[in-house]
């Protein structure tokens, strides 16, 4: 109903996540068809910036997945595009702003206004722009939507205070809170999978499941722009939102349907059954220099506290208290400076009963969402030929191969669809927020009080701390012998 002249406002035109994330979002829907080229789409920023500055600043990032450019569209593209200079805080900018919104949209005789307006604005200046826009911009006849990007505050009390600011200006239909992982593709994957799959539903629960796993893991430090990420640390920047939005959906209830509303009704349920995170089983750590002494430590970056706590890994069990899942630990790890960059996850099935094949491995389903997405189901086969051994192969979704022609969309791109339609699905509830924070507080106060424990310091390039794979035993994942290797194709680069 909406999709013409639908006018796009980014607030925080200049930055960082502008620049990369939400322009390139914009251009890869227009590319692809997915936005309207009657659309106007208006950067804002308080910067000084001629629009020719400002594409001249978006260009390098309009490229399409295979990296090749689009000129022509580009060009098309561009001329959507204007750009308002205005503070964040006075009516001057978007006075401005308000009067080119309406002369486009009387151009177009628009009688009902599809306005979006998105925050890619550091959080100190959010709630000063959320009420500036419901003062002078909103939309009195027609439709306004707002997306707003992580952090949504610092703990509990803070992401209420937020969410109480908020409350008055919008309501909760027209907020999308951004959470990317909900964009991309395989996590979007994870409720038709198990839904859509008899077999795997049947077996979705705590009398064939032992272990969950998923993991996060990045191959870089801080590298000298820690100064953020000090006050933060890992558990807020990805487990508290990402990561807790994928176990969600691995482990929420069957939806009554696939309405926003009735798919965050169960994500809110599942969370609310978890039981309070155990502060005694959890592993943190540091990183330190590399073995070879090539890669710096965590507190080698400048940008840090020089005593800083701060955690770069951690691993954590969620213990869900529901008849499908109790007893099962659901192992949430993530880590900066590790070995290899990835975001899996693992599922591991019990093991054969005593008798045959008593002990052979446990089949394993890995849903890997970045990189090179797949799903695999590690199996047991017959070893081909007059052996009568078995070994572990694999029921293989390889997407690279598999969906050789499709665009896959970034994140982003998802979402930004998912808001012009007014599709909530992929975007966090303010009870899911509030449940999520309530989950975290009690974790974090303990980590960041004197009395906390001190991070384990582990090797750049490692697995992480030394106790993980004891911590991972202790959760119930089990290890095995037999070598598994997967044959190296474009599709799978060696590590
Ligand atoms: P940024 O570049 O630091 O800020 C965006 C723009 O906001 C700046 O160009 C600046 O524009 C204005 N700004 C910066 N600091 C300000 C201040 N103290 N007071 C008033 N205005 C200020 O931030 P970003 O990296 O784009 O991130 C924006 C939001 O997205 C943040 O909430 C961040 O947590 C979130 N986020 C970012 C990324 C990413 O990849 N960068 C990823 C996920 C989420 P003017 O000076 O021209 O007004
Ligand atoms: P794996 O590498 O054997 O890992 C299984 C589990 O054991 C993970 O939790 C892993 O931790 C841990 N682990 C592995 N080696 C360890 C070590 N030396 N010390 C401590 N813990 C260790 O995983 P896999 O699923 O059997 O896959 C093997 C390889 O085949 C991977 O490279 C995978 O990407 C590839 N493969 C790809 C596809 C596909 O693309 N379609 C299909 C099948 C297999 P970490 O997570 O920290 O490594």
């Amino acid at each position: 109903v909406f999709d013409k002249n639908t006018v796009i406002t980014v607030f925080g035109a200049s930055g960082d996540l502008a620049k990369k994330k939400t322009f390139p979002a914009l251009f890869g829907l227009f590319r692809e068809g997915y936005l309207d080229p009657s659309t106007k789409i208006f950067g804002y920023a308080r910067s000084n910036l001629s629009v020719d500055e400002l594409k001249e600043r978006i260009t390098p990032h309009l490229k399409k997945p295979n990296g090749a450019a689009d000129d022509r569209k580009v060009d098309q593209f561009f001329k959507m595009l204007d750009y308002v200079a205005g503070a964040y805080d006075q009516d001057d900018g978007y006075s401005k702003l308000k009067q080119q919104i309406e002369e486009f949209e009387a151009e177009r005789g628009v009688k009902e206004s599809h306005r979006l307006f998105y925050f890619a604005l550091p959080p100190g200046v959010f709630l000063d722009v959320a009420k500036q826009i419901k003062k002078v911009v909103y939309a009195e006849d027609g439709v306004t939507r707002v997306i707003v990007e992580k952090p949504f505050g610092h703990d509990l009390e803070s992401a209420r205070a937020l969410q109480n600011n908020l409350a008055p200006l919008f309501k909760e239909e027209e907020i999308f809170r951004i959470d990317h992982y909900l964009g991309k593709e395989l996590v979007k994957n994870i409720l038709p999978l198990r839904f859509g799959n008899k077999l795997l539903y049947s077996s979705w629960n705590r009398q064939r499941i032992q272990n969950i796993q998923i993991s996060f893991k990045e191959a870089f430090g801080t590298e000298g722009r820690g100064g953020y990420f000090d006050n933060i640390g890992i558990i807020r920047d990805v487990m508290q939102n990402h990561m807790l939005q994928v176990l969600t959906l691995l482990t929420m209830e069957r939806p009554v349907s696939f309405e926003a509303e009735a798919v965050r009704d169960e994500k809110v349920k599942v969370l609310k059954s978890m039981a309070p995170i155990d502060h005694n089983n959890i592993l943190i750590g540091q990183y330190g220099k590399s073995e070879d002494g090539t890669k710096p430590s965590y507190l080698d970056d400048k940008t840090v506290d020089p005593n800083s706590k701060c955690i770069t890994f951690a691993a954590m069990a969620f213990n869900i208290q529901n008849e499908r899942w109790d007893g099962v630990p659901i192992v949430m790890r993530a880590g900066k400076a590790l070995n290899e960059s990835k975001v899996e996850i693992r599922i591991q099935y019990r093991g054969a009963e005593s008798g045959v094949f008593a002990d052979i491995p446990n089949n394993e389903l890995v849903i890997r969402i970045q990189p090179n997405e797949a799903v695999y189901m590690k199996s047991n086969a017959k070893v081909p030929g007059l052996s009568n051994e078995t070994q572990v192969t694999e029921l293989d979704l390889t997407y690279s191969t598999r969906y050789k022609d499709f665009w896959i969309p970034e994140a982003y791109e998802a979402l930004i669809r998912d808001t012009l339609l007014g599709d909530h699905s992929n975007f966090v509830r303010d009870d899911e927020l509030d449940v999520s924070w309530s989950l975290f507080t009690p974790l974090l106060n303990y980590l960041e009080s004197p009395e906390g424990p001190k991070p384990e310091i582990y090797p750049y390039g490692s697995r992480g701390p030394k106790g993980l794979v004891d911590y991972m035993k202790k959760n119930d994942y089990r290890y095995t012998e037999q070598s598994y290797t997967w044959p190296v194709t474009s599709a799978n680069p060696k590590k």
